[in-house]
């Protein structure tokens, strides 16, 4: 349901990390490996939601399983739809949900997602800094860059009205 949404992006050992979205219906919880530099990705595609584009995809290494989000605003909505395809089910990262299964979806606001995914990453960054982080994730660097261009575009496209989104903008 909407409003209802929370996510999570927790690491665990070296490598992997626990990401977990739900909202008021349900649930879904997998552990992403480090193959592919799996936050940046996604923080890429939830910034390509504000601007032009409508349509925004990002693969995540489940080993061998991948994990695909498949994201599309309307208007200031987005749907979230989260598929499986089994190993070779179909090429990597690609723009056809054949043979996939669709294991969660959700609607959402635009700016319900952006700030529950900037507060993830924040929340990421703080737990572990950018050495910790590293040491964790091992293959790549916490992507500052990515969050800062997040966090820019949803503070001043969405209107947030979380306090400390507000703040940030009146200063
Ligand atoms: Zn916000």
């Amino acid at each position: 349901m909407a409003g209802d949404l929370q996510f999570s992006w927790e690491l665990g050992g070296a490598g992997w990390a626990t990401c977990r979205i739900a909202d008021g219906g349900s649930e879904h919880r997998v552990h992403v490996g480090y193959c592919t530099d799996a936050l940046a990705d996604l923080l890429y595609a939830v910034t390509g939601l504000y601007g032009g584009t409508t349509e925004q995809r990002v693969s995540f290494d489940l080993e061998p399983v991948e994990m695909r989000w498949v994201l599309r605003r309307q208007e200031l909505d987005v749907s979230i739809a989260v598929y499986w395809f089994p190993d070779g089910a179909t090429s990597w990262g690609s723009s056809d949900e054949t043979g996939g299964t669709l294991s969660w979806s959700s609607a959402q606001p635009r700016s319900v997602l952006g700030h529950k995914v900037v507060e993830a990453a924040e929340t990421v960054l703080r737990e572990h800094g950018e050495d910790g982080y590293l040491e964790k994730w091992v293959r790549h660097p916490f992507p500052v860059a990515a969050l800062q261009d997040l966090r820019r575009l949803h503070r001043r496209d969405d209107g947030c009205r979380h306090e400390r989104c507000r703040k940030d903008l009146e200063q």
